[in-house]
């Protein structure tokens, strides 16, 4: 299948955020959820049909990819960096996206360091947000730190990274992106245990979970953050791109 035609994104924006809304009532939640698209691989042609419908949070996996999207795209987009995050390029993406807004992915202290580093508070006037990213699944191939070092990491960007600001926790599912609640509730437990151990509110710290085949089960499972792709871009080509 082509890339959405520009009716078919906003038809698709508006029927997720309609989603999200029914969702987040049903959970019988206070504050609205926040819906990430997820715009990797699609051209910005796709991203500002996005904008254009009022979208203005966007997630990006690739570092080369949104060094090259960001500045095409209007200033006041808030880009989360949702993919894997090397050491070595995390100076490059926090100079060249100055509305950068979070970085999901932090799994490391040594990344945490970096990022603390690199980001200007006197010059952006806002800490950068960061998620830890949690491993639920227990899959090797899949980043992200063991639930019971999510803890340690938490306090280590609270306590040691003056730049960043600690949103709270994140994880991905399944490969087949088939709902497993169980990964949920994990992440879930896991703040449990952060917020108790270094007395924060559970209602401040965020859970990211939820992708276009379980975000509203995720919303129902307590996340404040879904990265929706291909519901709202249609499908990727990856084949295209290489
Ligand atoms: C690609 C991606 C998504 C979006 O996945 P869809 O199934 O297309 O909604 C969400 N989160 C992460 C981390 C991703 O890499």
């Amino acid at each position: 299948m082509q890339a959405a035609s520009e009716a078919m994104v906003s038809r698709a924006i508006a029927d997720v955020l309609q989603r999200v809304a029914a969702a987040t009532q049903r959970a019988a939640r206070q504050r609205p959820v926040r819906l990430v698209a997820v715009s990797k691989t699609k051209p910005v042609e796709a991203l500002r049909e996005a904008y254009d419908a009022g979208q203005r949070v966007f997630g990006e996996n690739y570092v080369q990819e949104i060094l090259d999207k960001a500045p095409q795209m209007p200033a006041d987009v808030s880009w989360h960096f949702i993919g894997h995050l090397q050491t070595n390029k995390a100076k490059a993406l926090v100079t060249a996206v100055p509305n950068l807004s979070c970085v999901e992915t932090v799994d490391t202290q040594k990344l945490a360091n970096l990022l603390n580093k690199a980001w200007d508070v006197e010059v952006a006037k806002r800490k950068l947000d960061v998620f830890v990213q949690v491993n639920t699944s227990g899959e090797e191939t899949k980043y992200g730190v063991e639930p019971a070092d999510a803890l340690p990491l938490a306090r280590h960007v609270l306590q040691e990274c003056p730049n960043l600001r600690f949103c709270g926790l994140m994880t991905i599912g399944m490969p087949d992106y088939t709902s497993r609640p169980e990964n949920f509730s994990m992440l879930e437990k896991c703040r449990e245990d952060v917020c108790q151990a270094l007395g924060l509110s559970v209602e401040e710290i965020e859970l990211s979970m939820g992708m276009s085949g379980d975000f509203e089960q995720a919303i129902q499972m307590g996340s404040t953050n879904v990265r929706v792709g291909s519901t709202i871009f249609g499908a990727r080509d990856y084949s295209a791109k290489q």
